[in-house]
């Protein structure tokens, strides 16, 4: 999809604050946080929606999601988080991606760098 503006933060053609890439998945964070730590994960291969990925390549991401917010929750500091997909007239970016948002009742209280020096160091 070339109009897709995840599969072009994928391509690198827009940047994006990567936090995480292996050869099926990619995670960023929201250009627009709900909360500190809003993070999305992607398939790198353009699937529209939930209905849309393999099985396999979902239980990939969603391990992956796992294994992310586990670690965000540390480095932020954060007893909880939501994992969320949305869909149809509820999905804005036709590119599925799975939201995670550590304690999303809390409004963002870091700024987008300092949460993404946060998760990247180490
Ligand atoms: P939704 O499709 O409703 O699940 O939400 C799309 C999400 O993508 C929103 O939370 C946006 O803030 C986020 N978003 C849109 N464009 C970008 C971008 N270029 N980089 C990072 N996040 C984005
Ligand atoms: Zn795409």
């Amino acid at each position: 999809m070339n109009d897709c503006i995840f599969c072009k933060i994928i391509k690198k053609e827009i940047p994006g604050k990567i936090i995480y890439e292996d050869d099926k998945v990619l995670a960023f964070m929201d250009i627009n946080p709900i909360c500190d730590g809003h993070v999305l994960v992607i398939p790198k291969k353009h699937y529209e929606d939930i209905y849309a990925i393999d099985n396999d390549t979902f239980l990939h991401m969603f391990e992956i999601a796992k294994k992310l917010a586990k670690k965000i929750m540390c480095v932020l500091n954060k007893e909880g988080a939501t994992f969320s997909i949305n869909y149809g007239n509820m999905q804005e970016v036709k590119h599925l991606h799975l939201h995670i948002m550590p304690n999303f009742k809390e409004k963002p209280s870091l700024t987008y760098e300092e949460v993404y020096d946060m998760l990247t160091k180490e």
